[in-house]
């Protein structure tokens, strides 16, 4: 289903990364005149990509993929891309690209208000001005003297939580579930008479005069007089087989709730000092079946291996490949439905005795020196990591509903490809970090004592009701609606965390957008107390070892000190020193709001939720505070 070749035509530049995630494989995009959707991974094209890079090598991320996906999934590539488009439009370059298709395919014709889909052949199409692919538009011919009318794209689609999406039913809507009485194929017209929202747009057949309004069909009521939904993916251009149960909902083009990416994000991290097992567990995909030690030699002559592995001898290498083999068969079967576990060996990486030796991927450093005296109440360890890399893979998408973040299976997840896809689209960044240790017994003790609390009370209930209002009708059976709660540790690393970002952001000028946070909290079991905060955006700013210089010890100290003594006030206190949620209220933080704590979407890994300021700094009843007293 690709498009026929004149329309292999740039209709706009896109980053490589915000068209994996911000808008990726069936996602519509907004060009001026009319939208596109991102086509399925099968239509993506590499044959001309050339020396540029193909593959993105991260053996754990695509160990995690895999326990999503399956074991087809066997590479991890960055969007076909390569420089040079912008300067010369009609080079090679110009052609490659991640692939879209006009949709919605109905258009409305801006001069006769006819409303017809692409393959009508009702309009035509134009996009010759390679060095403004954004002014690409369909256009009718109806005025006088054949004058060429704009065509917009018609603004609605269906879609259901399945994560289905289709034209919006315009001939069997305007006839009310029926067909025409005067023709089969009639000629429909469209008039918008104001806004996007729906409640003026007049449907009309032209050949019976039928018409109905748009606003018939939204919301809970207009639903009832939709059809089923037909299980159409458009980026695949599969229908299902069948149908779909789901009922579908109107959606206007640009809703932010059209398309939620499923990204999995992993740091390289050398898993652990012995060089020749990291080494073969970075090529288990070319040593998996290699039957014994005799074929070693062989193996030998085939590039990358013929190289990696040179120095050592074919009897090690034989060893370290049974020693991996063996580690993967007693790992246990995987049938939870759950996310993989990507945090424990960053976390182990971090917080081990002795940091793992550096790479090209990954270095980190403890200060000689220590945490500082005045600090030793704050934190247990201070790590400087000057190299990090982040590697992120998209392994579907949602629509209506976000991913939740502890359970995959709960919103519906849109396949990336028409069949058990073998790679998946991914994108790698660069940066630095630091990584922050809370003391264990500090925290500990802290758990004891607002474990009870009525805050502590308040957000987990909050949490169970958040979980019910938004997931409990899509699950049949048994539903916890306190599964992955992360308990009242996650909210003071969180809240420690995000103050550190906006007072870094505040004092050394780095754009808060561009430094991320992970948190490891750990679980019950197993009790973690770490922070990192990194940057790792494509094009940060070109200020590498700025953030790392930011853990010396007088500057820790300085930056620790304002980010703990501002959390103590906010402009907007006492309201949001008070804040707690009280039923039937779901939201998820108490004392914290835009201008004390949250800091941009893209710096957030919980979309700043499990937030709360009286859980680490003295506002209100000063016994919440993990840290009783400002440093
Ligand atoms: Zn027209
Ligand atoms: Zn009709
Ligand atoms: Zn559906
Ligand atoms: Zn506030
Ligand atoms: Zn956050």
């Amino acid at each position: 289903m690709t498009e026929p070749a004149r329309y292999r035509r740039r209709v706009g530049a896109a980053r490589p990364s915000h068209l994996m995630f911000t808008s990726g494989v069936g996602s519509l995009i907004d060009l001026p005149n009319f939208s596109a959707l991102v086509n399925g991974i099968d239509d993506w094209r590499y044959d001309k990509v050339g020396e540029y890079p193909q593959v993105i090598a991260e053996p754990r991320l695509l160990a995690a993929v895999q326990h999503m996906l399956g074991h087809s999934v066997h590479e991890l590539k960055p969007a076909p891309w390569v420089p040079g488009t912008d300067n010369n439009p009609d080079s090679e370059a110009a052609r490659i690209g991640v692939p879209v298709r006009p949709f919605p395919s109905w258009m409305r014709c801006t001069a006769c208000n006819l409303l017809a889909p692409i393959e009508s052949r009702a309009f035509d199409f134009e996009n010759d001005r390679p060095r403004k692919p954004h002014e690409a538009r369909f256009f009718h011919q109806c005025g006088r003297g054949n004058k060429r009318r704009l065509v917009v794209g018609a603004r609605f689609v269906l879609a259901c939580t399945a994560g289905h999406m289709d034209d919006f039913p315009y001939l069997e809507f305007v006839h009310r579930g029926d067909s025409c009485p005067a023709a089969p194929k009639p000629n429909l017209e469209m008039e918008d008479r104001g806004g996007n929202l729906g409640a003026n747009v007049k449907i009309t057949c032209r050949r019976c005069n039928s018409t109905r309004n748009i606003s018939e069909a939204m919301g809970r009521r207009g639903q009832e007089h939709l059809p089923r939904c037909r299980g159409r993916h458009p980026h695949l251009g599969t229908f299902a087989v069948g149908g779909c149960d789901q009922q579908p909902h109107v959606l206007v083009v640009g809703a932010s709730n059209q398309w939620f990416g499923l990204t999995l994000a992993a740091l390289a991290i050398p898993s652990g000092d012995d060089q020749l097992a990291n080494t073969v567990e970075q090529y288990w995909e070319n040593l998996k079946a290699v039957p014994g030690l005799n074929m070693i030699p062989f193996m030998r002559t085939l590039p990358p291996m013929s190289y990696e592995f040179e120095r050592w001898s074919d009897e090690e290498l034989w060893a370290a490949i049974e020693r991996h083999r063996a580690a993967l068969d007693s790992q246990p079967a995987n049938n939870r439905p759950d996310y993989p576990d990507l945090r424990t060996p960053e976390w182990q990486a971090f917080s081990s005795p002795t940091l793992p030796p550096p790479t090209d991927d990954f270095a980190a450093f403890r200060h000689p020196d220590g945490v500082p005296a005045q600090l030793k109440s704050v934190y247990a360890d201070v790590v400087q990591a000057e190299r990090l890399r982040e590697v992120r893979a998209l392994v579907g998408f949602t629509r209506l509903d976000a991913p939740d973040p502890e359970d995959p299976d709960l919103v519906i997840r849109a396949p990336l490809a028409r069949s058990a896809p073998t790679w998946v689209p991914a994108s790698d960044v660069r940066g630095e970090g630091i990584f922050l240790r809370a003391p264990e017994d500090t925290l500990a003790a802290w758990e004891e004592r607002v474990g009870d609390s009525r805050a502590a009370i308040a957000h987990r209930e909050a949490y169970g009701r958040f979980r019910k209002n938004r997931y409990s009708d899509r699950i049949q059976g048994d539903f916890d609606e306190y599964r992955g709660w992360p308990g009242m540790r996650y909210y003071a690393l969180h809240t420690l965390s995000h103050l550190l970002i906006r007072t870094i952001a505040l004092e050394c000028g780095y754009n808060s957008a561009s430094l991320s946070e992970r948190i490891y909290a750990g679980d019950e079991q197993d009790p973690r107390s770490g922070i990192l905060i990194y940057t790792a955006v494509p094009d940060a700013e070109g200020t590498l070892g700025g953030l790392v210089s930011l853990a010396e010890p007088e500057q820790l100290v300085r930056l620790t000190q304002r980010a703990l003594s501002d959390a103590q006030r906010c402009s907007s206190d006492p309201l949001c020193a008070e804040r707690l949620p009280r039923r039937p209220e779901d939201f998820l933080h108490g004392a914290a709001c835009h201008v004390c704590l949250f800091v941009s979407e893209t710096t957030c890994e919980r979309g700043n939720r499990f937030l709360d300021r009286r859980l680490v700094v003295p506002i209100g009843d000063p016994s919440l505070a993990l840290f009783q007293e400002i440093p």
